[in-house]
C-alpha cells in the first residue's frame, strides 16, 4: 500500500474518510473490505483536488505506478461528501494511445480496440479539453477523431498517460469550482466550501472476447422502494452504456419481453444478487451497483446509494429499520425534511374540470396553483405576501434559484426532464412543467401568449400539474396525497423521539382536518379574521364596521356571534380535546372593506347609505402604514365589543363541547401586544364574559389567556407581560418585520440582492434570524420564565415549519412550534432530528 498525503490507495486498512475523500471513495473501501471483486483504486482527497484546481498536480508517475496490468487504462470518478451534491461525470479509458490500441488489437481484436480509442479521443476532446462536439460527430475511426482533435487543438493528441490523467484531473477539479456547479450543490444544502474527492480506478473492460459487457443493477423499484431487481446489461459495453441504450440492453431478470442476464449467465446473476444482499446488510443501504463482466468474470466497479424518489426513500429507509438493519432513530435521521415535503404533494382532483391551455414535460411531480410571475424578485415578493405564485421563465438559470425557492411551481417554455428548472425543482420538491413550447413568454410585457393567441398577464391564476405536464387556466381543485404505511411509520417514530411539540396554524375546518390527519399536537394559531372573509359574513362584518353607535354595532355583532360560535364548536369537536389556540381579531378593519370602484357602490347599496358617505368613511379609515396602525389589541381596546363577541363565541362553544363530554381548555391569544396594561384591560373584559357564560350555561370551564409576542417591546417586557399571561407565542413574521424595520410585503424586491451580496445569510422571513430576532426570542423566553416558570413558550410564525428554526426553538426550550398544516410532517421529522442531534452531538 502506498500512502502519501496527496493520494491513497484504497485497501481494507487505508485511512479513507467520507469527510476527506468523499462518499464514493469510502463506499469503495467498504466494498473492498467485503472482499468483492473491485478493481484497484486510488483516492484523491478534497485538499489535493483543490490544489489541482489551482494548478498543482500530485506526483502522477507515482500515482500511475500503483496500477498494474497491461495496458494500463484508468477511469476517474468524482467523490463528493454527499452524493446529492453532484460532481463532474466519469472519464473512462485514460491511457488509451497508439500503443494501447495496438496491444488491444492483438488481444481483443481491431473492432474493440478501435471502439475504445475512438470513444476516448471523443470524450477527452469534449469533456476534458472542452472542444465542440459537432466536428467529432462525423469521425468514425480513431484516426479521423485524432485528425479533428489535432486540427481543433493545433497540437498532437497526447500519447502519455500522465499528460492525459493530469488534464482529466484538472478539468474535473475546475468543473467543481464553476459557478453553476456551486449554485446547484448549494441548492442541495452543500456549504460554500464543500470539497470534491476523485477516485482513479483501473478499468475492468466490458469489451472483449466471450461474455463481456457492463451493466447497472439495483434491488428496489426507484419510484416505490418495493423490492425488485431492476437495471440493464449490455454486451461489449462500458460504464453506464446499458442504461443509456435501454433498447439494445438486456433485462437482468427473466422477462417475457426479451433475453436476460439471468438466462445468459445464471451464476453471474446469482453472484450479483448476493452482492446486493450483502451491500444491504453491510452498507446498511440499498445500493445501485455498476458492474462489468470481463470474459465471464464479474467485477464490481462502483456502488452508489440507489437513486430514488422521495416516496421510495421513505419506503427503503423504513424497511431497513423494520428488518433490524438500522435502528428506528437512524431511519428518522436519514430522511431529509425537504424530501419528506416532496411526498406531500397535492395531485389534481381527477374529477375536477381542467381547462388545459398548454402542455409540456412533466418535470417534477405535484400540482400547484398560483398567480403568474415573470421574475425571481416578483416570486419573492409574492412569498412575502403569502400569495401562491407560479414562476414562468423561458428557461431558468442559476440566478433564478432564489426565486424558485419562493415560488409554488415553475413553468418554462424550453427545457426537458434534465434542464436546470427540472433538476432544481425536483431538488426543492416543487411542481414543474418544462418545455411548454406552445407558449410565448414575453418578460418585458409580462405576458404569456397561448397557442390559440389568447394572452395571460402577470397576476392571472394558473395551475400546473408537474405529474402530467399540463398547464391549466385558473385554480383547479386538488386532492391531498395518499400517504402510505412507510410514511406513517416514519411519523410515529418521529413522534416517539421528538421532545418539542408540533402544532398547526389552522384557520378553517379544512386546515384543521388536514392537520389532524398528520397527527398534530394541537392548533397553535387560529387566525380568526379568515372566518370573516366568507361573503355572507363579510356584509355583516361591514355593517358592524359602519355602525353609527354602540347599539348598531351590538346588533351586527349579535348576528356574527352564532357564526363564530359555530366555527369554534366545529373546531373543538374536530380537535377532540387537543389544545386549540385562538387569536383574537388582528388586522385593521379597513382590510374588510372594498377598494375603489364597483365594490364601494355595492357596499353603499348593501348598507343602504349614500355612496359619498361610504367613500368618505373608507378614506377616513385608511392608514399610511396599516401594519403598524390600528390593529391587533389596539383595536381590541378601542372597539372592545369585537373581542367580547369573540370571547363569548369561544366560551359558548366550549360549554357546548364540554357538556358533550369532550374536555376543552381554549387558549385565547391577544395579538400585537406591547405592554402589560393592554393584557390587563383585555383580561378584565374576557373574564367578565367567561363568568357570564358559566352562569348562563351552568358549565364550569377553564380557559387560558396568552400573548402573541410579535413586537420587539413585547419581547423586551416579556417579564411583566408574563405576570398576566398563561403563554407567550412568538409571532416571528411580525417580529422579524419589526426587528428589521422591513416590510413583509416589500422585502422580496431586494432580498435576492441582499442574500447574494451576503448582507443577510438567508431571507429572514424564511429562516429565523437567530442572531437578531433569535436573541429577542431567547430574551423574551428567559424573562417570561423568570416570572412564571411554568409559562408555555412557543413560536407560530412561518418559521415554525423551517427545520433550522425548529432546531433553534428546541434548543431554546420552547414547548412547541406551530406551522401550516402541510409543513407539519416536515416539522415533526425536523423536531425528531433536532432531538437526536442533541442526544448525540457528534453526529
Ligand atoms: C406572525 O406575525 O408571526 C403571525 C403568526 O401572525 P400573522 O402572520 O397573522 O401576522
Ligand atoms: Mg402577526
Amino acid at each position: 500500500m502506498l500512502d502519501t498525503p496527496r493520494f491513497t490507495e484504497i485497501t481494507p486498512t487505508a485511512d479513507i474518510r467520507g469527510d476527506r475523500h468523499g462518499k464514493r471513495a469510502k463506499c469503495l473501501q467498504r466494498l473492498v473490505r467485503m472482499d468483492l471483486p473491485v478493481p484497484q483504486t486510488v483516492a484523491l482527497p478534497f485538499d489535493t483536488v483543490r490544489e489541482i484546481a489551482e494548478g498543482a498536480l500530485p506526483d502522477l508517475s507515482t500515482l500511475i505506478g500503483i496500477f498494474d496490468g497491461e495496458p494500463r487504462l484508468l477511469s476517474v470518478r468524482s467523490s463528493s461528501e454527499t452524493p446529492d451534491w453532484g460532481g463532474p461525470g466519469a472519464v473512462l479509458n485514460i491511457g488509451m494511445n497508439d500503443a494501447a490500441h495496438a496491444w488491444l488489437s492483438n488481444t481483443l481484436g481491431d473492432r474493440v480496440a478501435d471502439a475504445l480509442y475512438l470513444r476516448f479521443i471523443r470524450s477527452y476532446a469534449i469533456e476534458v479539453m472542452r472542444l465542440d462536439e459537432a466536428p467529432f460527430d462525423t469521425a468514425t475511426t480513431p484516426l479521423e477523431a485524432r485528425t479533428v482533435f489535432e486540427e481543433e487543438m493545433d497540437e498532437p493528441f497526447p500519447q502519455d498517460i500522465a499528460t492525459q490523467l493530469g488534464a482529466v484531473l484538472r478539468a474535473m477539479a475546475r468543473a467543481w469550482e464553476g459557478t453553476s456547479a456551486r449554485l446547484l450543490r448549494q441548492a442541495q444544502g452543500a456549504p460554500a466550501d464543500a470539497g470534491l474527492g476523485l477516485v482513479v480506478q483501473r478499468m475492468a473492460q466490458g469489451m472483449g472476447p466471450g461474455q463481456s459487457g457492463s451493466g447497472v443493477v439495483q434491488f428496489v423499484d426507484p419510484q416505490t422502494g418495493a423490492p425488485q431487481v431492476t437495471g440493464r446489461y449490455l454486451g461489449q459495453a462500458m460504464g453506464r452504456d446499458a442504461i443509456r441504450q435501454p433498447d439494445k440492453a438486456m433485462f437482468l431478470t427473466r422477462d417475457p419481453r426479451g433475453p436476460s442476464l439471468e438466462e445468459l449467465l445464471p451464476e453471474v446473476y446469482a453472484e450479483l444478487l448476493e452482492v446486493g444482499a450483502r451491500c444491504r446488510t453491510r452498507l446498511r443501504e440499498e445500493m445501485q451497483v455498476e458492474f462489468t463482466i470481463d470474459q465471464g468474470r464479474l467485477a464490481v466497479l462502483d456502488a452508489v446509494r440507489c437513486p430514488r424518489d422521495a416516496r421510495a426513500d421513505v419506503a427503503i429507509v423504513t424497511a431497513l429499520a423494520r428488518d433490524g438493519i438500522i435502528p428506528r432513530a437512524e431511519a428518522v435521521s436519514r430522511i431529509a425534511p425537504a424530501a419528506l415535503a416532496r411526498l406531500l404533494h397535492r395531485q389534481i382532483d381527477p374529477d375536477a374540470r381542467r381547462d388545459v391551455i398548454a402542455s409540456g414535460v412533466a418535470a417534477s411531480p405535484g400540482a400547484a396553483s398560483g398567480k403568474l410571475v415573470f421574475d425571481p424578485a416578483a416570486a419573492q415578493a409574492s412569498l412575502s405576501r403569502d400569495e401562491p405564485c407560479i414562476l414562468v421563465r423561458r428557461e431558468t438559470t442559476p440566478d433564478d434559484v432564489r426565486g424558485m425557492h419562493a415560488a409554488d411551481g415553475i413553468l418554462t417554455e424550453r427545457g426537458g426532464t434534465t434542464s436546470h428548472a427540472a433538476v432544481i425543482a425536483r431538488g426543492l420538491g416543487l411542481p414543474c412543467v418544462t418545455g411548454a413550447t406552445g407558449l410565448r413568454i414575453s418578460d418585458r410585457a409580462r405576458t404569456v401568449t397561448l397557442p390559440g393567441g389568447a394572452i395571460l398577464r402577470e397576476g392571472d391564476e394558473i395551475t400546473i400539474d408537474g405529474s402530467s405536464g399540463e398547464v391549466m387556466r385558473g385554480t383547479v381543485p386538488t386532492r391531498e396525497p395518499a400517504l402510505d404505511d412507510s410514511f406513517r411509520d416514519l411519523m410515529a417514530w418521529s413522534d416517539a423521539i421528538r421532545d418539542i411539540g408540533v402544532r398547526a396554524n389552522a384557520d378553517t375546518l379544512a386546515d384543521a382536518t388536514l392537520a389532524r390527519g398528520f397527527g398534530v399536537d394541537g392548533i397553535g394559531l387560529c387566525r380568526t379574521e379568515h372566518m370573516f372573509f366568507d361573503p355572507a359574513r363579510l356584509t355583516v362584518m361591514r355593517e358592524m364596521i359602519f355602525a353609527e353607535g354602540p347599539e348598531d354595532r351590538a346588533a351586527a355583532l349579535e348576528r356574527l356571534l352564532p357564526m363564530q360560535r359555530a366555527d369554534f364548536t366545529d373546531l373543538f369537536r374536530l380537535m377532540d380535546g387537543l389544545p386549540v389556540c385562538i387569536r383574537l381579531l388582528d388586522p385593521p378593519l379597513h382590510e374588510f372593506l372594498p377598494g375603489e370602484g364597483e365594490g364601494t357602490r355595492a357596499l353603499a347599496a348593501a348598507l343602504d347609505r349614500p355612496l359619498s358617505e361610504v367613500k368618505s368613511r373608507i378614506s377616513a379609515m385608511q392608514e399610511y402604514n396599516p401594519m403598524l396602525g390600528m390593529r391587533g389589541v389596539r383595536l381590541g381596546i378601542a372597539v372592545p365589543e369585537i373581542y367580547e363577541m369573540q370571547a363569548r363565541a369561544i366560551f359558548e362553544a366550549t360549554a357546548t363541547v364540554q357538556s358533550e363530554g369532550t374536555p376543552i381548555v381554549p387558549e385565547i391569544m391577544i395579538p400585537l401586544v406591547t405592554a402589560r396594561r393592554e393584557v390587563e384591560l383585555v383580561r378584565r373584559r374576557i373574564e367578565g364574559i367567561a363568568a357570564a357564560v358559566r352562569h348562563e350555561t351552568g358549565v364550569a370551564f377553564e380557559f387560558k389567556l396568552g400573548v402573541m409576542v410579535e413586537t420587539p417591546r413585547a419581547a423586551l417586557r416579556a417579564g411583566e407581560i408574563a405576570e398576566t399571561s398563561a403563554f407567550l407565542s412568538f409571532g416571528t413574521n411580525d417580529l422579524t418585520q419589526m426587528t428589521y424595520g422591513l416590510s413583509r410585503d416589500d422585502a422580496g424586491r431586494f432580498m435576492s440582492a441582499y442574500v447574494n451580496e451576503g448582507v443577510y445569510p438567508e431571507d429572514p422571513f424564511g429562516t429565523l434570524d437567530v442572531d437578531g430576532v433569535g436573541e429577542l426570542l431567547l430574551l423574551g423566553a428567559a424573562r417570561g420564565r423568570q416570572v412564571r416558570p411554568d409559562i408555555t413558550i412557543s413560536l407560530c410564525g412561518e418559521h415554525g415549519g423551517n427545520p433550522e428554526s425548529i432546531a433553534f426553538c428546541r434548543l431554546a426550550g420552547f414547548d412547541y412550534v406551530s406551522c401550516s398544516p402541510f409543513r407539519v410532517p416536515v416539522a415533526k421529522l425536523a423536531a425528531a432530528q433536532a432531538t437526536l442531534l442533541a442526544s448525540d452531538p457528534a453526529k
